[in-house]
């Protein structure tokens, strides 16, 4: 189990994925992390421990950025570490993925990534969906496609949320077999694992469907 978080809108995203993931904390909590994205930029900060470590690592920069997602983590692939915490990114980091599930073919989707050049960092399954997601990308350039071309390749469980640096305006996001809540608010939206997470901000909120993606602006 693992939380995700995500908020696109017009206030600072930080604030509001760290408030948010304190909600799913019971979904794990061995490391957390946030990727913000400031118009051009991703900015990434983890932590191994408890979401506290993070607040701590944050505590004496200002993160600037309305659009992000969040993690915390309850690992299955890799220790719990700052390497293996979410978000994972692509070679180049202008792809951030937070994942909740398991990749089962991701030593193949792996194996096959690193024939293809690709250098690994994490021992988690989640990258292999940051650099798949890259590898559509690349052929196509266009974010929405590539993810659903990436999560084609899957198998196993997943709740997923990735933002790219080309898009500035949305997240991406997406469920198979764990749970996806999209939160609708005024001139801002949101995503979390589970509702709570949620019902500071909106009352209006939408169970993604097995199998559903979604994009959020
Ligand atoms: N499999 C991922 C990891 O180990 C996500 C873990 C989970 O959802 O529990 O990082």
């Amino acid at each position: 189990m693992c939380g995700i978080v995500g908020y696109v809108g017009n206030k600072q995203a930080t604030p509001i994925l760290i408030d948010s993931l304190k909600k799913l904390e019971y979904r794990g909590y061995d490391s957390a992390g946030i990727a913000v994205l400031d118009g051009e930029n991703i900015l990434v900060r983890k932590a191994k421990g408890a979401l506290k470590m993070l607040e701590q690592r944050i505590a004496n920069e200002t993160i600037k950025g309305t659009l992000g997602i969040g993690h915390t983590r309850w690992a299955t692939h890799g220790e719990p570490s700052d390497i293996n915490a979410h978000p994972q990114t692509n070679i180049s980091g202008t792809i951030a993925v937070v994942h909740n599930g398991i990749i089962e073919n991701y030593a193949k989707l792996k194996e096959w990534l690193q024939s293809e050049g690709v250098v690994f960092r994490s021992q988690t399954d989640t990258e292999v969906i940051a650099h798949l997601i890259n590898y559509y990308y690349e052929e196509d350039s266009d974010i929405f496609q590539a993810v659903l071309a990436a999560l084609s390749r899957l198998e196993g469980s997943y709740a997923l949320a990735v933002i790219c640096s080309d898009y500035p305006d949305r997240i991406i996001c997406a469920r198979k077999e764990c749970p996806l809540v999209v939160g609708l608010g005024n001139g801002e939206n949101f995503i979390a694992s589970d509702v709570p997470a949620l019902l500071e901000h909106t009352r209006e909120v939408h169970f993604l469907d097995q199998n559903e993606a979604a994009v959020l602006y």
